[in-house]
């Protein structure tokens, strides 16, 4: 049975004497199947899973983005109870951010290019919530998906940099057959921007088998990936990328490991996706 806490006490309760390791899945619900692969990884590698549903206000920076973020916490439970997930943590906004609450933890240069440059304040607000909730669980493990790569590297960097215990492990994006990332916010998409956002993915694949091919120029990748993307009337880049694997800082040339990735609108939708290479 899936147990469901709201409050900070009443987690700390469950918390109290539980089996570890302990692993972490932070989501913001409207749950589906690339959570499900953190859960079941969680299942696989910890003794207790603890799933957390909190659509964190901190790391929206426009409010209507935050107003329209798809929420359903039944049909979320539900899915948790299908994992075999031992303990959902739903809080409210002033349980996670209580009256008076005045701290923000900010990540330095891994945080900056990218999703960082798109979303002033997003980073801060992920790892200003990420904090709370690994110290709250006293998680020995937290799963996140490689989607959010830069997420990835911006909470190892907050919780190295604080001590935090809490190994963060970073888990395969999982698709849909058409190779759409699966995302919480393709339930925006219109029909026709439902068709056509499979462009990210096969410019991804483009600039994947360019590099494979023996390609190493940065330019002549984010060309290709640009040329892919534009044959799409529908989609209009934000940006493309050819970064570090460690850093995210652009590449010249591609010498060791690389992420190329990108973000997108689709109307109001605005999707990121990347494949790591090297
Ligand atoms: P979110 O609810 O969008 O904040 O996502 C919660 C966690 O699920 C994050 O670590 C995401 O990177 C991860 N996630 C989201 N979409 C996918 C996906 N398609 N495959 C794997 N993990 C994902």
């Amino acid at each position: 049975m899936t147990r469901v806490v709201r409050t900070r006490r009443e987690l700390r309760a469950a918390l109290a004497d539980t089996a570890r390791p302990i692993g972490i899945v932070p989501t913001m619900g409207w749950l589906h199947a690339g959570h499900r692969s953190l859960m079941q990884r969680a299942r696989a590698e910890d003794r207790t899973s603890v799933v957390t549903i909190f659509v964190n206000p901190r790391q929206f920076g426009d409010p209507k983005d935050l107003e329209r973020y798809p929420r359903n916490e039944a049909g979320d439970v539900a899915i948790c109870e299908e994992e075999g997930v031992d303990l959902v943590f739903a809080p409210d906004v002033d349980e996670i951010y209580p009256p008076g609450f005045d701290t923000a933890i900010h990540v330095g240069a891994v945080a900056e290019p990218l999703e960082g440059a798109a979303r002033p304040g997003h980073f801060d607000g992920v790892a200003t919530v990420v904090a709370i909730l690994f110290d709250l669980v006293g998680a020995d493990h937290a799963y996140f998906g490689q989607k959010d790569a830069q997420q990835v590297l911006v909470v190892r960097q907050m919780a190295r940099d604080l001590a935090i215990g809490t190994e963060v492990i970073a888990c395969p994006t999982v698709r849909e057959a058409d190779g759409l990332a699966l995302s919480s916010r393709n339930v925006h998409l219109d029909p026709e921007e439902r068709a056509a956002a499979p462009v990210l993915h096969r410019a991804l694949v483009a600039g994947r088998d360019l590099w494979r091919s023996g390609e190493r120029s940065g330019d002549r990748l984010r060309a290709t990936m640009a040329g892919e993307l534009a044959t799409e009337p529908l989609a209009r880049p934000d940006y493309v990328s050819v970064a570090d694997a460690v850093t995210l800082r652009e590449l010249d040339v591609v010498t060791g490991s690389a992420l190329l990735s990108l973000a997108v609108r689709f109307g109001a939708t605005r999707l990121i996706d990347n494949e790591p290479i090297g």
